[in-house]
């Protein structure tokens, strides 16, 4: 026998019984979007590797050890996106979407990073992002934090908290930079390895640094805030003044920095306790100059990402410890379920063609029924066996000549209607008495 391949490492597929979850965090999403204005774009899943070295930041974890990189035929370094915001950028600057204009912007798609696969952390995983470029002022940040907040209450999720801080103008950060290279550059023997690697080329992120020597060191590191000048103390004040204004509550961290390059300002994290080790379901903030430094205008910007397995994971959790299961349950894959009276299993008889144009007929009747055919034939008790199975509300049973003035049976499958008797209706009958009986019981 042929050896079996499974998919590959922290790559996993989404089967039928998962599905629902996903449906309804994505319709969640995009709805909340939408009723904020934000329009979808979609942009490749492979971009040129330099991109996001580029954006990102070329001593990032991301771009040093995450990124799938890869030359194609003609050599060409290529890329799978590990995040959309360096492509969204890119595909803004290309059609000139920033030329006098703003634009509010979401995306739903998979990611790619090469990470130590663990719960929460995958190497293909799905984010949802907003980006909200051409407004310099923090409304647009509370702005999209309204936006992440009311997604969490659409979804009823509990249990997550917003974490705030100000990175400061990249002249702030320059001299925070500076101030921590000098300090942790005292201690060195004190630091991890990573710590080491990181105290010349991007010092800020010992800060969020898990090994515990190094953290013990972080909290008498200097702090952010003396750093910070008068224009960004002013907006980060603003920001919290409109967060309390609109009852979001937060704390401020002034100890979170992001894992790119590219912010600046205003960054935030929506954490919970409910996910262990990987406990931000939700990260963004400030990147004013991401658009310029790509090639286009001055366009001041703000976005987050948020991780959908994480999400989901989240609600399955939640749903489950409030015993929740009839809300999780995937929805029945039909409403009905066409079959035809015959005993042969092999040869495509009259009846069992009827199958096929009794449900052609009934999907014409109403688009949004789901409609089960069943081909093969078989004893009647089987065929109706399936029928239930299925979860239909509605076993239609054909014969062979299923014609207009014909009738056929119909029988109510629910518990609820088991003592109902089997219907006997006329053909051109069907499709209206279906209607009536669907209205009827829902
Ligand atoms: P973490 O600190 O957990 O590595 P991050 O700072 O790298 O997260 P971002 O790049 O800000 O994450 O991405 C935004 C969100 O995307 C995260 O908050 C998380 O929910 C999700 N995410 C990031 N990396 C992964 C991954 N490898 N697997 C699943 N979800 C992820
Ligand atoms: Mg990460």
């Amino acid at each position: 026998m042929a050896q079996k391949l499974q998919s590959v490492r922290g790559m996993n597929d989404l089967l039928p019984s998962q599905i629902a979850r996903w449906h309804r965090v994505e319709a969640v999403l995009r709805a909340v979007g939408w009723a904020y204005g934000y329009q979808e774009i979609r942009t490749p899943m492979v971009e040129q590797a330099e991109l996001f070295t580029q954006s990102i930041g070329d001593q990032t974890d991301i771009v040093q050890k995450e990124m799938y990189i890869f030359a194609d035929r003609e050599r060409q370094q290529l890329a799978l996106r590990p995040e959309a915001t360096a492509s969204v950028v890119r595909a803004c600057n290309q059609h000139g979407l920033l030329h006098n204009a703003q634009q509010r912007l979401w995306y739903l798609g998979p990611m790619f990073r090469r990470e130590r696969p663990q719960q929460g952390r995958y190497r293909q995983f799905h984010q949802f992002g907003v980006e909200a470029f051409g407004w310099a002022e923090p409304d647009m940040d509370a702005e999209v934090l309204r936006l992440s907040a009311r997604i969490w209450r659409r979804l009823q999720v509990r249990d997550v908290h917003l974490q705030i801080n100000t990175l400061g103008s990249p002249q702030n950060q320059q001299a925070y930079r500076q101030a921590l290279q000098d300090y942790f550059g005292k201690h060195r023997q004190q630091l991890d390895a990573d710590s080491v690697r990181r105290l010349d080329t991007n010092p800020l992120r010992i800060l969020d640094s898990k090994v515990a020597d190094t953290m013990a060191l972080v909290a008498d590191a200097p702090d952010l805030r003396l750093f910070l000048d008068d224009e960004i103390r002013r907006r980060f004040e603003r920001l919290c003044e409109l967060l309390h204004q609109a009852e979001l509550p937060f704390t401020v961290n002034p100890r979170l920095v992001r894992g790119l390059d590219y912010y600046t300002g205003t960054v935030f994290e929506w954490v919970t306790e409910q996910l262990g080790a990987q406990n931000a379901v939700c990260a963004g903030g400030r990147y004013d100059r991401l658009v310029e430094n790509r090639g286009g205008h001055v366009c001041p910007a703000v976005g987050f990402a948020l991780g959908l397995e994480r999400m989901v994971e989240l609600l399955r959790a939640q749903e489950e410890s409030d015993d929740n299961a009839a809300n999780v349950t995937n929805s029945a894959p039909a409403d009905i379920y066409v079959l035809s009276v015959t005993e042969n299993k092999s040869v495509t008889t009259e009846a069992t063609a009827s199958v096929a144009t009794v449900s052609e007929m009934l999907r014409d009747a109403d688009a949004d029924y789901k409609i089960i055919a069943h081909y093969g034939g078989g004893k009647l008790n089987k065929q109706m066996k399936r029928a239930a199975a299925s979860g239909a509300r509605f076993a239609v049973i054909t014969n062979a000549d299923a014609h207009a003035a014909n009738p056929v049976q119909v029988k109510k499958l629910h518990a609820a209607d088991a003592q109902q008797p089997m219907h006997t209706i006329n053909l051109n009958a069907l499709a209206a008495w279906l209607k009536d009986n669907f209205s009827f019981s829902k």
